[in-house]
């Protein structure tokens, strides 16, 4: 059995690079793989959600995005499980033994956990501690394709680590994750994209940036999304053209047009390279994007929350019943049982 595995996270609110930089391509990814013999196993990390205060409802934010991978096009059949993880409690108890084979040192050396700490004389443990989670998250299903961003790497490294570890010591009991690199190649994720902030384009567009107009959200009405696009941020040059160094601004609108019509770069390009026409092209991105939302929108809206809780009894029992025979092979190995 080959599983995928990937969590969507449901702390904040969801903003265009959300929806073109994961939700797009998770979509397109579990729409193919799970009716070509893979697993593809959703799962909403709210364990990890609760590593930093909470301010949104976990529960309302759950359904709410859900709701958008489906209005996006996301099928359901057989092979896609999406569970909560709370709700499969092997994920704390694996990952306490996990602990058990993890160092402080190797921990220390996270750099999201030294760029969150950095700083500060004490920080949560959660903080610390949530790749060993991520590790038990993985090794649980043996799964081999994890599709992570570069931020994800190491500790999909530590992953590898942890697992060669304990099948060192009792034999083997958990499948190794695909490194990094291998996990690109599978995953055509190479063709990443970083969608960038609207008034500062060098920066991605970011939920932790305050700047309203700097991120267009998914809830966002046509509107807010002709005045936030009409005010990016471009340039000086006079004459559109394509360059992420020296023209983030525009070269940033001509990839959301692109990936909104489903053309390539080239093709939009070409509609406006060399023009003076930088009004135009923001009038366009904001119809296409308002047309966009209001479509992804409305489809949302026709989701009731019962069909959203009725996805997670399945999704659930297959995610307890895997984890925890793994759970149990472990606690054999152990000497527990
Ligand atoms: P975050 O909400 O920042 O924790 O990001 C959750 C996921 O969305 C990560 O896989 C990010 O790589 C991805 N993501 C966040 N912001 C963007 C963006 N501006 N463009 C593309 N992907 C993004």
């Amino acid at each position: 059995m080959k599983t995928i595995l990937t969590g969507l996270r449901v702390n904040s609110e969801l903003h265009l690079g959300h929806y073109l930089g994961v939700i797009k391509k998770l979509v397109a990814l579990s729409n193919r793989y799970s009716k070509t013999g893979y697993e593809i196993n959703l799962f909403i990390p709210d364990l990890h959600s609760i590593i930093t205060p909470v301010d949104d409802d976990l529960q309302t934010n759950t359904l709410k995005n859900i709701k958008y991978f489906l209005a996006s096009g996301l099928e359901l059949n057989d092979h896609v499980h999406i569970y909560r993880q709370s709700r499969v409690p092997a994920h704390a108890e694996l990952a306490w033994v996990l602990n058990c084979f993890a160092t402080t040192g190797e921990l220390s050396r996270m750099t999201q956990y030294k760029d969150k700490s950095a700083g500060k004389t004490s920080v949560g443990v959660g903080i610390f501690d949530y790749p060993v989670l991520m590790a038990a998250d993985i090794l649980l299903y043996d799964a081999e394709y994890v599709p992570v961003g570069e931020d994800q790497f190491q500790h999909l490294e530590l992953t590898r680590t942890l697992a060669e570890r304990f099948n060192h010591r009792y034999g083997e009991t958990f499948t190794l994750p695909l490194a990094p690199k291998q996990q690109v190649e599978f995953m055509n994720l190479e063709a990443g994209v970083r969608i960038r902030d609207l008034v500062n384009p060098e920066k991605k567009m970011s939920k932790s940036t305050p700047a309203e107009n700097s991120k267009i959200m998914l809830s966002d009405s046509p509107e807010q999304v002709k005045k936030k696009i009409m005010s990016a941020t471009t340039d000086s040059f006079g004459e559109i053209d394509f360059d992420f160094k020296t023209r983030p601004g525009i070269s940033n609108l001509l990839v959301i047009e692109s990936l909104l019509k489903d053309e390539p770069l080239e093709t939009t390009l070409s509609r406006w390279r060399g023009t003076t026409r930088y009004g135009d092209l923001k009038a366009s991105v904001a119809g296409t994007l308002a047309a966009f939302l209001s479509n992804l929108q409305s489809k949302a809206a026709e989701i009731p929350d019962a069909d959203v809780l009725a996805i997670f009894p399945e999704g659930e029992a297959y995610a307890n019943n895997l984890a925890n025979q793994k759970l149990t092979k472990v606690y054999e190995k152990l000497g527990l049982r």
